[in-house]
């Protein structure tokens, strides 16, 4: 099955995708997460893309298409995967369309407010990539990830000022996919607001 997340930054895509994963059993597949591993590893695609990350912009198409043809070529990626945070802009739609067609797109709808609380409070785990939230799901030991050990910290782009840039970037250039997908009726929505386990049930229902 290959199955796209879309939704606002802080809808729960990530969360979501670790859940499925151990139940689908598919790959997950985040650019975000590329690319931050890119930066950590200081490879020249994290030198380019380490500044326009944190200020919440968008990486440019050719290089994030460029990523995820590579990324979509590995091995593990034949019996299909979670594609979260890609396509988030039409010409990424259109580049995807000619690698792969897409079983179901996941629209995960969360209000800014919530979506402005989420992120403020959101860390993450530098070396595996584990979502945590200070308020909802604090990991058990303060900024250490129960996973793996490694650092658990607040993303660059997770500071108030590049959470309004991103919020901004998603109305105009990645909304517009929810009706571009609808139109090719593989489009899915779901109330993005609660727990994890009863977003997960919700998601499971219509698969
Ligand atoms: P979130 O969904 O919380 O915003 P992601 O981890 O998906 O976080 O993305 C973080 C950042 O990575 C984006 O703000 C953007 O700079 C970059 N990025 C991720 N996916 C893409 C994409 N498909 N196209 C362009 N930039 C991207
Ligand atoms: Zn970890």
């Amino acid at each position: 099955m290959k199955l796209l997340f879309l939704g606002p930054p802080g809808a729960g895509k990530g969360t979501l995708s670790d859940l499925a994963v151990e139940k689908l059993g598919l790959p997950h597949i985040s650019t975000g997460d590329l690319f931050r591993a890119a930066i950590k590893n200081e490879t020249p695609l994290g030198l380019k893309v380490k500044s326009i990350m944190a200020s919440g912009a968008l990486v440019p198409d050719e290089v994030t298409i460029e990523m995820v043809k590579e990324r979509l070529a590995q091995p593990d990626a034949k019996k299909g995967w979670i594609l979260d945070g890609f396509p988030r802009t039409i010409p990424q739609a259109e580049a995807l369309e000619k690698i792969a067609a897409v079983d179901r797109v996941v629209n995960f709808e969360v209000a800014d407010a919530i979506v402005i609380g989420r992120l403020s409070t959101r860390r993450v785990c530098r070396a595996c990539g584990k979502i945590y939230n200070v308020k909802s799901s604090p990991p058990k030991k303060e900024g250490v990830c129960d996973a793996c050990g490694g650092e658990v910290y607040t993303r660059d782009d997770d500071k108030e000022e590049s959470i309004k840039t991103r919020l901004d970037t998603y109305r105009k250039q990645t909304a517009p996919l929810i009706d571009w997908y609808g139109k090719k009726g593989v489009l899915v929505t779901i109330d993005g607001v609660g727990d994890p386990n009863e977003v997960y049930g919700r998601f499971a229902k219509l698969m």
